[in-house]
């Protein structure tokens, strides 16, 4: 890996969200220039056609390797529950269908798991690393229990009915530093961030 002018290595994260780039930059920022897909080219979505969280985020790294020579990452994160064989795992964010938002997901999750006593769940987050052609993966994994009901304002996604294990509150309920220490992101991406900078 060859330095910038500033002395950086630069890194492509393959996505397009504000919130998971700028986070990983403040992880990286040291040693590292984190540009994102819309630095490489504007307006690219790239198609998770994978079955599997390990197959998604291979998919969208190797997309940026193979089309523009750069060495990059990606990451790509399910809620598995365990009463639903795992579901909706790599489809969370389109358990409800193709129109599907976080609030439609969140009914339909509560829906299915009325009555349903085993309410145990997971999420979990693999990171592909794409560095010099070769692949590295990293996972993070937060258990939990899925809660009756809604509860807190924070996060996004699943967080208000996600209840991580040793805690009686949501991730909603958490502020982004308290979570992220705890989180299957947070885990995954200090795995990462540890192979990288050491
Ligand atoms: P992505 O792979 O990070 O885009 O995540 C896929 C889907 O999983 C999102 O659309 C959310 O529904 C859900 N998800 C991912 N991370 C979180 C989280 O930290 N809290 C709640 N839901 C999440």
């Amino acid at each position: 890996m060859l330095p910038n002018n500033q002395g950086k290595t630069t890194l492509y994260f393959a996505s397009n969200n504000l919130h998971k780039i700028e986070e990983v930059r403040q992880i990286l920022s040291k040693r590292f220039l984190v540009l994102s897909l819309k630095d490489l080219t504007p307006g690219i979505e790239i198609p998770e056609t994978g079955s599997t969280l390990e197959e998604n985020s291979l998919i969208k790294a190797k997309y940026i390797y193979e089309k523009f020579h750069v060495n990059g990452f990606a990451d790509d994160t399910g809620l598995e529950v365990r009463a639903l064989d795992g579901k909706p795992g790599v489809r969370s964010a389109r358990y409800d269908g193709e129109l599907a938002d976080d609030h439609k997901n969140v009914s339909l999750l509560l829906k299915t798991m009325e009555g349903v006593e085993d309410r145990k769940a997971r999420f979990r987050t693999v990171i592909t690393l794409i560095l010099g052609g070769k692949e590295y993966q990293f996972e993070g994994i937060v258990n939990g229990v899925i809660s009756q009901k809604r509860s807190g304002t924070k996060g996004f996604g699943y967080d208000t009915v996600f209840i991580p294990e040793d805690y009686d509150k949501s991730f909603a309920q958490m502020t982004p530093q308290e979570k992220n220490k705890i989180s299957h992101r947070g885990i995954a991406m200090r795995k990462f961030a540890e192979y990288l900078l050491t």
